[in-house]
């Protein structure tokens, strides 16, 4: 007996999917254009709500996804807003409102940062994902689907063209 080919644990995704925010579409590539993304299922490696919502779909398959935010990029933090002195900015950086810079945590992580407001020498700087506190609409396709090779499990990444 043959085992149904659908979305499971350790089976290597080919997705399109387009990100509706707001009523935007929040992927801006053109359609023609657009990569679909390549995933290891059940390893975390795409946003929790909507990996869920996968399981079971069959090649060629379409779905409208909703996530909750708390389930996507998080809630708004309110600690994520925080004030730097402008002599901390390294000069590459332009202090003006609207820059997108990256920050090194303490732990060694890198957030993206988003000046939000300027007040003498004091810069606002909101550490939120731009997605946290948004509702996800995903309208995916799956493209193609294959269990996983050994040494991608190992590795805990897809080998495509030239990667390992
Ligand atoms: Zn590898």
């Amino acid at each position: 007996m043959s085992e149904e080919i659908v979305v499971k644990d350790n089976w290597v995704v080919q997705l399109d999917y387009k990100l509706t925010v707001d009523g935007e579409v929040v992927d801006t590539a053109d359609p023609e254009d657009r990569e679909p993304i390549e995933f290891i299922q059940g390893q975390g490696q795409i946003i929790s709500g909507l990996e869920t919502e996968l399981y079971g779909m069959a090649v060629g398959e379409s779905r409208h996804v909703e996530v909750k935010a708390e389930d996507g990029y998080g809630d708004i933090d309110d600690e994520a807003f925080i004030t730097v002195e402008r002599d901390d900015f390294p000069g590459s950086i332009p202090v003006e409102v609207g820059t997108v810079f990256e920050m090194r945590e303490p732990e060694g992580d890198l957030l993206l940062a988003r000046i939000i407001g300027i007040e003498g020498d004091e810069i606002n700087v909101d550490l939120n994902h731009p997605l946290a506190g948004k509702d996800l609409h995903f309208d995916v396709t799956v493209l193609a689907l294959r269990a996983a090779a050994p040494e991608e499990l190992d590795h805990g990444h897809v080998h495509g063209d030239g990667s390992h």
